[in-house]
């Protein structure tokens, strides 16, 4: 007799960020201007949440902790839609550029902003640029002091600025002296004997399209999720053009027309669900929001 398998759900992360938070442009752009920028979160994530309630998906967003403090409404609305919140870290940081203890404090101010406005417990974290890379295994004892169940930072592949390409390539468990890190590598597939990112996000943009596709099958035909990911800046061709260089405008702006289409075409033909649900992590206990949300100027 033939068994007859749920189709497996891929797990779907945006990482919730502005446009001129992006690691590269930290030549041009100082953190303490941020506030400066005009801010172009609201319709990107609008279009978003529209695009994933038609297809019938939900999602992590890993959201900064910055995002919350300026614009709590934007993360709220997305928490009310049935998303989970995680936490993408404060001020945007490498973790890689950090000592441990730098990390903890930009991990605390984000996860208590976060849960803070969406009233739900945060339990998940990414690090920007996937920063977590060999050497920087210190990090998962922090995530686990500080409560968090699972970590969605390893990229296993090697490339310059991030990768740790001895990493799993499948969701995986992380034994530290401090507990155990479920781990949600992001997705790769292989080519002519390498492995090659195949995730979303600038690869979703510039990788024929195929390869993404053939990614997502792969990890269904084997039922194993595979971790997608997506900024909401990739989701805005109009956004203002920041003066970098022509290697960094061709990754970044390159392309962008091609997100929404792409997208729309990954949502129609696989299903998606949040890093908590496919974990079977504990619904969050609802908690009391806090007046920002209310009150803040967004
Ligand atoms: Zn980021």
């Amino acid at each position: 007799m033939t068994s007859v398998r749920a189709p497996v759900e891929h797990i779907f992360t945006v990482d919730v960020e502005e446009y001129f938070h992006v690691g590269a442009f930290e030549s041009v752009v100082s953190r303490k201007d941020w506030s400066s920028y005009p801010s172009r979160i609201d319709g990107s994530i609008d279009l978003l949440l529209d695009l994933l309630a038609r297809h019938g998906a939900t999602g992590t967003f890993f959201t900064l902790g910055w995002v919350a403090d300026h614009h709590p409404r934007v993360v709220r609305r997305i928490a009310q839609a049935g998303h989970e919140i995680a936490s993408h870290g404060y001020w945007h940081r490498r973790v890689d550029s950090l000592a441990p203890e730098e990390f903890r404090q930009d991990l605390r101010a984000s996860k208590a902003v976060l849960e803070d406005v969406c009233g739900a417990r945060v339990s998940g974290f990414r690090a920007p640029n996937f920063s977590i890379r060999p050497g920087c295994e210190w990090a998962f004892d922090v995530l686990l002091e500080e409560g968090f169940h699972y970590d969605s930072s390893l990229f296993p592949i090697r490339r310059p600025g991030y990768g740790y390409r001895a990493a799993p390539v499948v969701p995986h468990i992380i034994r530290r002296a401090s507990g155990a890190l479920c781990e949600l590598p992001l997705a790769t597939t292989g080519w002519h004997g390498a492995r090659i990112p195949a995730a979303g996000g600038a690869y979703l943009r510039h990788f024929p399209f195929s390869i993404i596709r053939r990614c997502l099958r792969e990890h269904t035909d084997s039922g194993i999720p595979a971790t997608f990911y997506l900024h909401p800046w990739e989701l805005d061709p109009d956004q203002p053009r920041l003066p970098v260089g022509w290697v960094t405008r061709a990754r970044h702006y390159g392309g962008l027309a091609r997100t929404r289409p792409r997208l729309e075409q990954l949502l129609a033909e696989f299903r998606f669900t949040s890093a908590a649900r496919c974990l079977k992590l504990p619904s969050p206990a609802p908690r009391t929001l806090s007046a920002r949300v209310s009150n803040a100027d967004d």
